[in-house]
């Protein structure tokens, strides 16, 4: 299994380790070619505006999208989420806009801009997975394809699912809990 990790812009060494403890094969992935033989993606947080600029620039973005239509698993964190969504509802960056999801950039106000929070996320087994929020977006709303995975306490969707796509508004490669990024794995070998 090769998993490719979008290294223009953002937290992707952070992904690189977790897969390195893994023992995944993992390639950074800056040009169109590097996106040859994966079998997943993961496009990390950052700032999403950088890192569609820096896609189109690349010419990513229309390989990557027609590779998603053809299959290709991917797991977008935080700004990466951002850039799945069909559509962002405050600001008028263009995603790949492949996943039927409604997102809001910078979603929690000054205060709460940064915090971390215990999530239940059923599909990872009963332990509370960590969840670490950087100036996150929120899903605002989903699609009859898309699988609700994680909320907060008070409602707002933070982690969803549509077939091979996997999305959260939270960090999971700043914690030392690997389950999400193995739940992206059996997504990647049809365990899921
Ligand atoms: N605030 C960033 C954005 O809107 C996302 C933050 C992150 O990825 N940690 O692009």
């Amino acid at each position: 299994m090769k998993i490719g990790v979008l290294a223009l812009q953002g937290a992707f060494a952070e992904h690189i380790s977790v897969l390195h403890r893994l023992e995944v094969e993992t390639l950074p992935v800056r040009l169109p070619h590097q996106l040859v033989g994966l079998d997943g993606l993961i496009i990390p947080g950052g700032e999403s505006t950088t890192i569609t600029s820096l896609m189109l620039s690349y010419n990513l973005r229309a390989d990557i999208s027609r590779m998603v239509e053809n299959g290709l698993p991917v797991l977008g964190t935080c700004a990466g989420m951002i850039l799945l969504a069909r559509k962002v509802s405050n600001d008028g960056i263009e995603p790949v806009a492949v996943m039927g999801i409604t997102v809001r950039r910078n979603a929690f106000g000054r205060q709460r801009e940064s915090f971390e929070t215990d999530l239940a996320i059923p599909v990872l087994g009963e332990k509370p997975f960590p969840g670490v929020f950087i100036r996150a977006p929120l899903i605002e709303q989903v699609t009859d394809k898309v699988e609700v995975l994680a909320r907060l306490d008070n409602g707002t969707i933070v982690a969803a699912r549509q077939g091979k796509l996997l999305a959260c508004a939270f960090h999971p490669e700043l914690t030392d809990d690997l389950r999400f990024h193995q739940y992206f794995l059996s997504i990647v070998s049809g365990e899921q």
